[in-house]
C-alpha cells in the first residue's frame, strides 16, 4: 500500500524551535509516525536560529510570491534533513529572521497568516509534495482549514486533503480585528459570520479551525472533555459542544530514551525499576546538598518542575506553605514566570532555608538531578490539557501528587490502601487545605507504610508513556479520517 503523506504545520518543532510542550509534541510525533509506516514530514517558519546553526545544510528548493491582501511577498522553501525526519523550511526575513520564536503578538498575527497561506501555496511547488494530510497545530496554523475552503477548494484544487487540527493549548486563540484578517487571509464576506471565523463579532483562529478542520483533536481524553465546560472552555465551549463528533483525546508521551534513569548522565547515580532503592537515595543525598538542604534519607523530598503561572496552582501552594513546612517534608521548586511567583518562592525559601530550596531559572539539567532525587511531585493545576513533567516524575520513580484534571486524572491513579495499587496521588478541588492534606497523606506513606512505597514506585516506574502507544492511537485516526467523507460544513 502506498505510504500515507501527512505534512505538520507548525510553530514549533523539536530540535529546530521549541518555546513549550508544543515543539515536543510535533519534533517527537512525527519521526515515530515514520517509523510505523507514514510519510510524515515537519512545515516550520525559517526562524534565525535554524539559519544559523543549520546553514550547512539548508537545501534551496525554490521562491514565489506570495499574494496577501495588498502586499506580494517573497517565499523561500528550503529543505533540511535532522536523524531522518524532513523539515520544510519558509523563509521570509521580515517575518522570521528574529532571534525569538514568538514577537509582538499584533505581528504574529500577520507573520503567521503569512506562514499558513505560503505553505498552501508551496505544495504542488517548490515543495513537491501533495499530502493526503495537514496535521495542524494550535491557532497559528488554525486558518489552513478555512483557507482551502476559501481559495482552493472552489477551482477544484487541493480538494482531496484533509484536515486535522491538534489543540495544545486552549487558552491562546489568534483573534484580531475583522478588516485586518479580511485583508491578510484575503477572506471573502461568506466566512465572517459567527457559523464561519466570528466569535461574537472579531475573526478567531483557533476556532476557524475548530469549524473548518475534518477532525480535532486535544492533547488528553480528560482535557478532551473538560473544554465542553464553560470553566475550561475559555470561550469556545459551545462551539466544542457542538464539535464533540469530531473531537478526540489523545495522550502525549514522553521521550523515554531521553528521559532514563538507567542512562541519564547528569544525575549521580544510575537506577532501574528493579534495583532503584540505592541509586535513588544517591540522588536525592546529591541534591539536597547541592540545594543546601538538610541532608535526610527519610524527610520527604516533594518537587516542583513547572512554568511560575497561575495555570499551574500555585496560589494552593503558596496559600499552604507554610504548614506543609512544619518540619515534616522538604520543597524543591523549579522554575521561571510570573514575577509575584518568583518572589513568593524566594521568600519562603528564606523562611525555610533547610526545609526549602527556590531555584528560579530554566535549567534541563538540574531538573533531570530533581526529577531523580525527590520522593514526590507536586503538580496542583488549575487546568492542565497533558503535562508532561507528572510522567517525567514516575519516570524517575517520583510519585505524583496532582489535581484530578486534564491530563493528570488520566496519567496518575490514585493509590488505593485496601489494593495496595496506584500510581500516585491525587485530589479534586481547587482547595488548598484538600492539597495540603493529600501531600501529608502521601508523606506518612512514605514514611512510615515502606511495601506500600515500594510497590507505588514500582507502578510509577513500569508505566508506558513512550510516543509509541500515542502515535498508534493518530495512526489509527489519519485512518478513520482518510476513510470517512469530509466533516467540512457546506461553504
Ligand atoms: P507546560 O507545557 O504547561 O509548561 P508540561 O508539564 O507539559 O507543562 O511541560 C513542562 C516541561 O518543561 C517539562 O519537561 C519540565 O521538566 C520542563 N520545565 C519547566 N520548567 C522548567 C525549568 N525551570 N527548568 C527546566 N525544565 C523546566
Amino acid at each position: 500500500m502506498r505510504k500515507r503523506k501527512v505534512l505538520f504545520i507548525s510553530s514549533e518543532a523539536v530540535p529546530l524551535a521549541k518555546a513549550g510542550g508544543m515543539g515536543d509534541v510535533v519534533g517527537a510525533l512525527a519521526p515515530v509516525l515514520n517509523q510505523k509506516g507514514f510519510d510524515v514530514r515537519i512545515a516550520l517558519p525559517l526562524y534565525q536560529s535554524i539559519r544559523n546553526e543549520y546553514s550547512d545544510d539548508l537545501q534551496f528548493l525554490g521562491w514565489h510570491m506570495v499574494r496577501m491582501g495588498w502586499r506580494t511577498l517573497y517565499c523561500g522553501v528550503l529543505k533540511l534533513v535532522v536523524n531522518d525526519q524532513i523539515f520544510y523550511l519558509f523563509d521570509n526575513e521580515t517575518y522570521f529572521n528574529h532571534e525569538q520564536i514568538y514577537l509582538d503578538y499584533t505581528f504574529d498575527i500577520e507573520r503567521y497568516s503569512f506562514f499558513q497561506r505560503a505553505v498552501l501555496e508551496s505544495l504542488d511547488h517548490p515543495m513537491d509534495f501533495m499530502p493526503d494530510i495537514l496535521h495542524l497545530n494550535d491557532w497559528q496554523t488554525g486558518m489552513i482549514p478555512c483557507l482551502l475552503e476559501a481559495h482552493y477548494r472552489p477551482y477544484g484544487r487541493l480538494d482531496s486533503i484533509k484536515t486535522i487540527l491538534t489543540i495544545h493549548n486552549l487558552k491562546y486563540q489568534g483573534i484580531h480585528g475583522r478588516e485586518r484578517i479580511a485583508d491578510l487571509m484575503d477572506m471573502p464576506d461568506r466566512f465572517m459570520t459567527e457559523e464561519g471565523i466570528l466569535r461574537d463579532g472579531v475573526p478567531n483562529f483557533m476556532k476557524a479551525g475548530i469549524v473548518y478542520a475534518d477532525h480535532v483533536t486535544t492533547v488528553s481524553p480528560s482535557y478532551a472533555e473538560e473544554i465542553k465546560l464553560d470553566f475550561y472552555g475559555e470561550g469556545l465551549h459551545e462551539l466544542l459542544q457542538r464539535n464533540a463528533y469530531k473531537l478526540t483525546g489523545i495522550l502525549n508521551g514522553i521521550d523515554i530514551t531521553q528521559y532514563d534513569p538507567e542512562t541519564d548522565p547528569v544525575i549521580t547515580d544510575r537506577y532501574s525499576v528493579d534495583d532503584w532503592q540505592t541509586g535513588k537515595a544517591h540522588c536525592k543525598t546529591a541534591v539536597q546538598t547541592e540545594l543546601g538542604l538538610h541532608v535526610s534519607a527519610r524527610t520527604p523530598l516533594i518537587a516542583m518542575v513547572t512554568r511560575l503561572v497561575d495555570q499551574k496552582g500555585l496560589d494552593l501552594l503558596l496559600h499552604v506553605l507554610d504548614d506543609l513546612l512544619d518540619g515534616s517534608c522538604q520543597l524543591i521548586v523549579l522554575g521561571t514566570g510570573q514575577p509575584h511567583y518568583e518572589q513568593a518562592l524566594k521568600a519562603a525559601a528564606q523562611r525555610h532555608p533547610d526545609a526549602m530550596a527556590a531555584c528560579l531559572t530554566f535549567d534541563e539539567s538540574l531538573s533531570r538531578r530533581i526529577y531523580a532525587g525527590a520522593d514526590l511531585f507536586l503538580m496542583p493545576s488549575i487546568f492542565e490539557p497533558c503535562g508532561l513533567s507528572q510522567m517525567i516524575a514516575m519516570r524517575y520513580g517520583t510519585i505524583p501528587v496532582v489535581r484530578e484534571t486534564g491530563g493528570l486524572r488520566d496519567t496518575v491513579n490514585p493509590y488505593n490502601q485496601y489494593t495496595g495499587s496506584g500510581n500516585g496521588f491525587s485530589f479534586k478541588n481547587i482547595n488548598a487545605h484538600e492539597m495540603l492534606f493529600i501531600t501529608r497523606y502521601a508523606c506518612d506513606v512514605y514514611r512510615h507504610m515502606p511495601q506500600a512505597w515500594q510497590a507505588l514506585v514500582r507502578t510509577a516506574m513500569n508505566q508506558n508513556f513512550s510516543w509509541s502507544r500515542s502515535a498508534d492511537t493518530y495512526a489509527s485516526l489519519y485512518e478513520m479520517v482518510l476513510s470517512q467523507p469530509s466533516n467540512r460544513p457546506i461553504s
